[in-house]
């Protein structure tokens, strides 16, 4: 099964772009996943081809309006009925590697690119549609944000990634930040690598690095920490993960 994305945009032109490179680019060419970039233009009705207008009340910028959207999405709903419909908006639920996850279990995603000020809200009420933000800080569009959310899928795809087990243990897969990785130089600027990954001992190795994830993890991100079960202001050795 191909996971198949459509993107909405006034910019199909920045599609596949970077995810023409590296896994995405080759799992793309390979036909493991598809990607349709969708101009928006297409479904305005007046001969300017008008896809945005003044806000009602006032202010500044322009809106996209409800008619020309919901063309453009109804289209999209036809051509991939089963695939859920997100559209990028900094209002939205944060994006998470949960969701992420089950995105790229599923049949595709159709993403509707914001431009301007955002959306006309009759929108988000007249069809399905999820609002994702990829985090608390604003675009100029929702471009960018779609790359971000297919990358994220697009990688944990069947065969895409190279050594299909180093999806698990990553950075938020099991609720935790990763440990710290080290290669070759042994000694590099007086810095030798952690005596215990030499070691050989596997046992060893991997409670170092479980350690390790968990500190990190309550430094840098009380929250992630909580979540996982750890208390903040607790030692990660005296913890114990929820289950
Ligand atoms: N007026 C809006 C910002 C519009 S930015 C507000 O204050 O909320 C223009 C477009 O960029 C948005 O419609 C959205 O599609 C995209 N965008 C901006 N920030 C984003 C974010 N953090 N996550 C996802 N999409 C974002």
């Amino acid at each position: 099964m191909t996971f198949a994305a459509q993107v909405l945009t006034l910019y199909p032109e920045m599609f596949p772009g970077p995810l023409g490179h590296s896994l995405a680019g080759r799992a793309l060419a390979e036909g493991r996943w598809s990607l349709d970039a969708i101009q928006i233009r297409d479904f305005a009705t007046d001969r300017h081809r008008s896809v945005d207008d003044t806000p009602a009340g006032g202010g500044a910028g322009m809106v996209l309006r409800a008619d020309v959207l919901a063309s453009a999405v109804d289209h999209a709903l036809e051509r991939s009925p089963d695939a859920p419909i997100i559209a990028m908006t900094p209002r939205g639920v944060p994006l998470t590697q949960q969701r992420v996850r089950q995105l790229a279990a599923g049949p595709g995603v159709t993403i509707l690119c914001g431009r301007f000020e955002g959306f006309d809200q009759r929108l988000f009420e007249a069809r399905p549609i999820e609002e994702i933000s990829i985090g608390d800080y604003v675009l100029s569009g929702g471009e960018t944000g779609a790359l971000v959310l297919l990358d994220a899928c697009v990688r944990l795809l069947p065969d895409v990634m190279g050594a299909s087990s180093s999806g698990d243990e990553e950075s938020f897969e099991n609720g935790l930040l990763e440990y710290p990785h080290y290669t070759r130089p042994q000694i590099w600027e007086g810095r030798a690598i952690p005596e215990v990954l030499r070691s050989g001992d596997h046992a060893k190795i991997r409670a170092w690095r479980e350690a390790q994830a968990a500190e990190i993890t309550r430094l840098r991100r009380p929250d992630l920490w909580e979540r996982h079960g750890g208390t903040p202001d607790r030692s990660p050795s005296g913890a114990r993960r929820k289950t």
